[in-house]
Parts: C-alpha cells; sequence; structure tokens
C-alpha cells in the first residue's frame, strides 16, 4: 500500500473512496463535510438519511465509519467517520485513530483501491495539526504493513500549509 501526501481540495481528487471528517448526526456540516456534500450533491444526504432511520438512530459514534454513494463525485463512496472533538483533560486519542482503522476496513470491505484521507479533527473539532497529522501517518502507515484486501493508494490530503507541513514532516 502506497501512502502520499496531496494538497488542496479533497473533493477535486480523484479516488474510489473520499474519507468524510462527518459529525455523529451524518446531516452534513461545515468544514470538508461541507464541501462533499456539496459538490457531490443531494443522494449522499439522501443515503445518510437512510442509514440513520434504518441503521444508526442515535448516529455514528467517534471512532466509526460507514460507507455512502460520493454522488456527483469523482469517487464511487464516500467513507463517513466522525472524529473525536479535541480535549485537554482526555486523550481522545485512541478514538481518531480508530477513525483511520475503521475507515480503511470500510474501504477494503467495499472493495475500493484508493482512498483518501482529510486531517480529521483537525478543524472544528479542534485537534491540535501537528498532533492529528502523526496520528494520521502512524496510523495509515503501520495499516499499510498489515491490511490485506483491495486498498493500494491512500492520499492523504491537507488543506492549508500547515497541515501539508505537519503530514511531510511525519510521513519522511
Ligand atoms: P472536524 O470537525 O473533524 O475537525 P473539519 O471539516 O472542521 O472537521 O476539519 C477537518 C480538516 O479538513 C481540517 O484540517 C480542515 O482544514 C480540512 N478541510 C476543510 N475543507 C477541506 C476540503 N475541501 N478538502 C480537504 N480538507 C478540508
Amino acid at each position: 500500500m502506497d501512502v502520499r501526501i496531496e494538497p488542496g481540495d479533497i473533493t477535486a481528487i480523484a479516488v474510489d473512496a473520499i474519507v468524510n471528517a462527518a459529525n455523529s448526526s451524518l446531516m452534513g456540516g461545515g468544514g470538508v463535510d461541507g464541501a462533499i456534500h456539496r459538490r457531490g450533491g443531494p443522494a449522499i444526504l439522501q443515503e445518510c438519511r437512510r442509514l440513520r432511520e434504518r441503521q444508526l438512530p442515535d448516529g455514528l459514534p467517534a471512532g466509526q465509519a460507514i460507507a455512502t454513494t460520493a454522488g456527483d463525485l469523482p469517487a464511487r463512496w464516500v467513507i463517513h467517520t466522525v472524529g473525536p472533538v479535541h480535549s485537554t483533560s482526555e486523550d481522545r486519542s485512541d478514538t481518531l485513530i480508530s477513525c483511520y482503522r475503521e475507515s480503511l476496513r470500510v474501504a477494503v470491505a467495499v472493495g475500493a483501491r484508493s482512498v483518501s484521507f482529510p486531517l480529521i479533527s483537525a478543524g472544528v473539532y479542534g485537534w491540535p495539526i501537528d498532533d492529528a497529522a502523526r496520528i494520521a501517518v502512524q496510523t495509515v502507515t503501520s495499516m499499510a504493513t498489515r491490511i490485506e484486501g483491495t486498498v493500494t493508494e491512500v492520499v492523504l490530503v491537507p488543506f492549508g500549509e500547515r497541515a501539508e507541513a505537519a503530514f511531510r514532516a511525519h510521513l519522511s
């Protein structure tokens, strides 16, 4: 499995599966979530609503992941995961690690070959960029040697210079 960095808007990068830093409601939001729903169109929200009704009455818990259609995006699936809100009183790193692991598991389950990730929890959820990038890179690269299945390419997508520098520092 190859891990690379491609800065910019995640909705413009063609991969099989785009990971969304969603919130538990799966009903859309700001940041990367808003960009994905805007560019992907209403089909994504429609499927999220169905998932809420049929499987997830209380929403998607932090650290878990679930796939929907990607609508009009240049991808086949959006994999929604919910990052932990950063806390200074409690270490929630395991939940953030779980976001990357579970998203990759779902990617394998649907048969995706390439998967892109934003810097989960590093926006509205307040995670320090450098620490979020370290967790992202460590988790994805450690899965790269163990993962069995279809995924051959992981694209880490920093949005902004600080995120890009952090990803590059930890990947090298
Ligand atoms: P969270 O609630 O998990 O913190 P956010 O969407 O607020 O999610 O932020 C997660 C990361 O996604 C941040 O680093 C933010 O800069 C980045 N981001 C925002 N828009 C985009 C986009 N269009 N493409 C890629 N990354 C984005």
